[in-house]
């Protein structure tokens, strides 16, 4: 029986072993792994796509070694993305290279460059094989339920109405702004981000590089992703 399924005759409600709240790549990764293991899991993403244009576009070694491991890195780099072996800055008039990826010695000695949103929709896509794993997007954790002490679920909001699942385990991978953590009483560790970061667009002729990745003065950074043709 599918999930969906199963929560329409429940009456809205779903039982599963894992439930992650947060479909970022924390969240989808989780339940990728889960998924793949056959652990009965959902995850909660409240937003109705992954589209977010502000939440970076890199993708590192390590995370490419990892698809590589899951056997996911062949149909992961038909993605369109560009290679970026060596980062070269601009210390006030001074380039200075910053790193040499091609030095490393893994499956993929370079940062992609690609979109977030890209990732996570190659994450849902190749999940959905699994009959364990289900992704319920539109559909935002409001509530913590607990017995006694022990956190056994949440309470999600739909376009159908309330949701109510129980789970083994809760995961909250909701991100900067947590309601699960608050709820939880889990306090904050404030380790200090002293840099508010502006996001914008610029387009790009292919003459336009210099090859630099970021421009250093005191107490100022830009750095400059290569889009192609932003
Ligand atoms: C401007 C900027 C640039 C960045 N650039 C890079 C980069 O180039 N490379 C890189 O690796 N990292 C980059 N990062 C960092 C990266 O975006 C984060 O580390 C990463 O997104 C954290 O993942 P996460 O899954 O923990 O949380 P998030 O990405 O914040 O995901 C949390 C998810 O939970 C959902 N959610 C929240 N509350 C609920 C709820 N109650 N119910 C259901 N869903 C909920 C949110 O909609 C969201 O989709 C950048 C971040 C920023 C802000």
């Amino acid at each position: 029986m599918s999930f969906e399924s199963a929560s329409e005759s429940a009456g809205r409600s779903l039982s599963v072993q894992c439930c992650i709240v947060g479909g970022g790549p924390a969240g989808m990764m989780l339940g990728y792994l889960l998924g793949r293991s056959g652990i009965r899991t959902v995850v909660l993403e409240k937003h109705a796509d992954f589209f977010r244009d502000f939440r970076g576009d890199t993708v590192h070694p390590s995370t490419m070694q990892v698809m590589q491991e899951l056997g996911l890195l062949d149909d992961f780099l038909k993605i369109p993305h560009q290679q970026l072996t060596h980062m070269q800055g601009l210390f006030g008039a001074t380039p200075i290279r910053i790193a040499d990826l091609s030095r490393l010695k893994t499956q993929c000695p370079f940062i992609a460059l690609m979109p977030q949103w890209d990732f996570l929709n190659f994450l849902e896509t190749k999940g959905a094989r699994f009959p364990s794993l289900q992704i319920m997007k539109s559909t935002e954790a409001t509530e913590l339920v607990r017995d006694s002490e022990r956190i056994t679920g949440v309470v999600a909001a739909t376009p159908q109405g309330p949701l109510h699942i129980s789970a083994d385990l809760t995961v909250a991978c909701d991100g900067r702004h947590s309601i699960l953590r608050e709820q939880a009483g889990l306090q904050i560790e404030d380790i200090g981000a002293p840099i508010d970061v502006l996001w914008f667009r610029v387009g790009k002729q292919k003459t336009d590089s210099d090859g630099i990745f970021a421009r250093l003065q005191r107490g100022q950074m830009m750095v400059t992703i290569d889009r192609d043709d932003y």
